[in-house]
């Protein structure tokens, strides 16, 4: 799926169009684009959240997972190591696993 940037529209196909731009030699040079099949507006790709199924754009999702349940998870994490190691086990596996 796709998003508009302009119109805010979701779309499963991008529309293609061509733009003149200008005339060289007898013909005209045409630039062929893919953009919004509503409005002709920029777009970004969209994926699904593992977690949480919420559609985001694309690039702002790491291994799968939204920002907003990336956060959880590592608050959780953290939790976690709070309640299951002491502070020097803790350094320990903050220097051996990069959190
Ligand atoms: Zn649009
Ligand atoms: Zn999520």
């Amino acid at each position: 799926m796709y998003k508009c940037e302009d119109c805010g529209r979701v779309f499963g196909r991008l529309k293609r169009y061509w733009e003149n731009q200008g005339v060289v030699g007898d013909s005209p040079l045409l630039e062929r684009y893919w953009a919004c099949p509503f409005c002709g507006g920029s777009w970004y790709r969209l994926a699904d959240c593992a977690v949480c199924g919420q559609q985001w754009a694309a690039d702002q999702l790491s291994e799968g997972i939204c920002p907003d349940c990336g956060g959880m998870i590592l608050r959780q994490l953290a939790e976690l190591a709070d309640k299951e190691f002491s502070q020097a086990e803790r350094r320990y596996i903050r220097e051996m696993i990069e959190i």
